[in-house]
């Protein structure tokens, strides 16, 4: 689904990712884990072309947006970009448009679909997240833990092959933690592939299929959750997870 060869990603004279590789299979679950600043939103952002990388691959389904550090075309990258969907830390809705309004407004708009057809799958979603008798409500009168199962609504509304998060429960409370936590187990369980950048660690052991530990712009150990979250042999992996557990 997913191809990272080498990418490279500089601010000015920092350079914050540092020869990142990775592949995302279909179906499969990845939790990105590391410290502040290490770069995985970067990386994030890299992969869903919200920043420009300065080198490496990038391929979606095997198609390249990204070759030797030049990006394809406007219509190619427009096609690709369809492909996935992003989930912010901050949920980042429309405040001024009903919660159905941000879920219909993009697949209606962007990709010209039916909204009739568009509005009986969005109830259908809000449905499967547990916000079916919110339709009409305004995210400001929605908690954030609503909030977030909104966006994520929103987002699989568009119909993405694929899903990454940034941190989408760090700006939550614990309780409202729980409940986003919940859709995303249950998008595991449906075999929708994802990225999620996380620091819930037992939720990544649970959930994920694979867990990549950044430090520093570089990826330092990556494997199966009872290999680097339960036994990891990267002393820096070993050092932060002391620390966050
Ligand atoms: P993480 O998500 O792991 O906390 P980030 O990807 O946000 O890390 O940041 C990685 C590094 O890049 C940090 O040193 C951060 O200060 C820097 N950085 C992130 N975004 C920008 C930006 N837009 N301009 C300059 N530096 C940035
Ligand atoms: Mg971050």
């Amino acid at each position: 689904m997913l191809e990272i060869n080498h990418l490279k990603k500089y601010f000015g004279e920092l350079e914050v990712l540092k020869d990142i590789s990775m592949s995302v299979e279909e179906g499969e679950v990845v939790s990105i884990i590391g410290p502040s600043g290490s770069g995985k939103s970067t990386l994030l952002r890299c992969a869903t072309m919200l920043e420009t990388m300065n080198g490496g691959d990038l391929l979606y389904g095997g198609t390249a947006a990204v070759k030797n550090g030049t990006y394809a075309n406007k219509e190619q990258l427009a096609k690709i970009k369809e492909f996935y969907g992003l989930v912010f830390q901050n949920f980042n809705l429309f405040p001024h448009y009903s919660v159905m309004k941000n879920l219909i407004d993009a697949p209606v708009h962007v990709q010209k679909r039916s909204k009739g057809e568009v509005m009986e799958e969005a109830k259908q979603l809000l449905e499967d997240v547990g916000l079916a008798d919110k339709a009409d409500a305004y995210p400001c009168q929605l908690s954030g833990g609503q909030q977030q199962r909104v966006a994520i609504a929103r987002a699989l509304a568009m119909h993405p092959q694929m899903l990454f998060f940034d941190e989408p429960t760090s700006a939550l409370d614990p309780e409202l933690t729980t409940e986003v936590l919940k859709i995303l187990r249950q998008l595991a369980e449906k075999k929708m592939t994802m990225v999620i950048v996380t620091h819930e660690i037992d939720f990544a052991r649970a959930v994920s299929d694979r867990v990549i530990f950044m430090a520093d712009g570089y990826i330092v150990e990556e494997g199966a959750p009872a290999d680097v979250i339960d036994n990891p042999r990267n002393p820096r992996t070993q050092a932060f997870l002391r620390k966050v557990q």
